[in-house]
């Protein structure tokens, strides 16, 4: 699929560190050392209704870790792929009365207006489940092949005892895991099954459910194995960041490294970063609560994308934040403050401010500092904390500059 237009990405003067992430493997944090491009791969939507706070915090969070990597001399090739295969938009389209597909295109297209709205650099692919289905039975079948994949009825189960380092992504033990398998999309209770953690990869045809023809026959791929499909296709195995919400570290992320690992004999992805979650009215942001604050909502009412996505970045991406009306006025607020201070064009040093911003970005993507050492500047360029006293004449443009490379706020 066609992905959104690129926003203009300013070239800093200095060279930022390398980048740190948190990695859920291992749990600590990591250095990224992208061999060649930096490789990203982060889990897309599932195209049945518009982009919610929730998705914006998890692709503001590795829009920071892209520009980071770009600002510290990398290439990047990101991916991100669309679900528009999956339960929740053929349950909404038979809901609403329309096609399916009719209602992935919409929703996607809303989804890229929203994205470019907040700045977010594309990827530099935007592969769509229905259009990748050869490539996805293409791994299935491979999986077959090597004798990890079995059948149910007329489906297709991936074993997980297949892969020895199943587990080591979440570090979740089996108890942990069964707790949630089912909440999220898996069906441990199935009859015929080997082991009750094992995944769908095909899903045979069922009557008035939607199906696609495939050198399998008809049906459909489970959710893991379009990521594993795409992810290994697009960037090959070991690359440096896999991405999503917390929400995926198990059982999603789990399975697509397994699927992976079981090919391929080497590690999936080098780092698993996950995002927080996003709370409204005191549960997490979920379509099942009907919580949900949407992008292209406040930005019909005229809401400033600048100050939604600072709102995002005033949260450090990993931590679990509860979305209020308070917050969004008081980033309005201090976009106000420093479109003032860039106005000034002279003002406090900059270069200062450029290492710190850098480097907490490249410390775990840590905006919530980066912000301070702004806040610090615009402070002190508009006078009120009396440290204004070395005027640098380049500062307006230089932090401008800043502010949009490595935070993505235009002013
Ligand atoms: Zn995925």
């Amino acid at each position: 699929m066609r992905a959104w237009p690129a926003p203009d990405l300013p070239v800093l003067p200095v060279t930022a560190p390398p980048v740190r992430v948190h990695d859920t493997a291992s749990g600590g944090l990591v250095e990224t050392r992208p061999d060649g491009p930096a490789r990203l791969y982060v889990c897309g939507i599932t195209p049945y209704d518009a982009t919610h706070m929730g998705h914006a915090a998890t692709y503001v969070a590795f829009d920071l870790l892209h520009r980071a990597w770009r600002n510290a001399g990398h290439d990047v090739v990101y991916v991100q792929n669309v679900t528009d295969v999956d339960d929740p938009l053929f349950e909404r389209a038979a809901k609403v009365g329309i096609d399916w597909r009719e209602l992935a295109a919409r929703e996607t297209e809303l989804f890229r207006q929203d994205m470019a709205a907040l700045r977010i650099l594309p990827p530099a692919h935007f592969p769509g489940a229905e259009e990748s289905l050869h490539l996805i039975v293409d791994l299935i079948r491979r999986l077959q092949d090597v004798g990890v994949v079995y059948q149910v009825d007329d489906d297709l189960y991936f074993s997980v005892s297949a892969d020895p380092a199943f587990g080591d992504e979440s570090g979740w033990t089996r108890d942990e895991m069964l707790a949630v398998f089912a909440d999220r999309g898996g069906d441990p209770d199935r009859a015929g099954k080997k082991d009750p953690l094992d995944c769908l990869v095909w899903r045979a045809e069922r009557p008035g459910e939607p199906a696609l023809d495939s050198a399998l026959g008809r049906g459909r791929p489970g959710w893991h194995v379009e990521c594993t499909a795409m992810a290994l296709d697009l960037l090959g195995e070991r690359f440096d960041v896999q991405g999503g919400g917390t929400d995926l570290i198990f059982p999603h992320h789990e399975m697509c490294a397994s699927e992976a690992q079981v090919l391929t004999g080497a590690p999936y992805a080098l780092a698993y970063v996950h995002a927080g979650m996003v709370a409204y009215d005191g549960a997490k942001m979920s379509k099942s609560k009907g919580n949900l604050v949407f992008v292209s909502a406040l930005r019909n009412s005229d809401v400033d994308p600048m100050a939604i996505r600072l709102t995002v970045l005033r949260h450090h991406y990993r931590s679990d934040w509860e979305w209020t009306d308070d917050q969004l006025w008081a980033s309005i607020d201090q976009l106000d403050r420093w479109r003032r201070a860039l106005a000034v064009g002279a003002g406090a040093p900059a270069a200062p401010v450029v290492d710190a911003v850098l480097t907490a970005l490249a410390t775990d993507l840590d905006a919530p500092s980066a912000i301070a050492a702004v806040d610090a500047w615009a402070d002190a360029t508009l006078g009120s904390s009396g440290l204004a006293d070395t005027s640098d004449p380049e500062a307006g443009a230089s932090m401008r500059a800043l502010l949009d490379a490595a935070l993505g706020v235009a002013l």
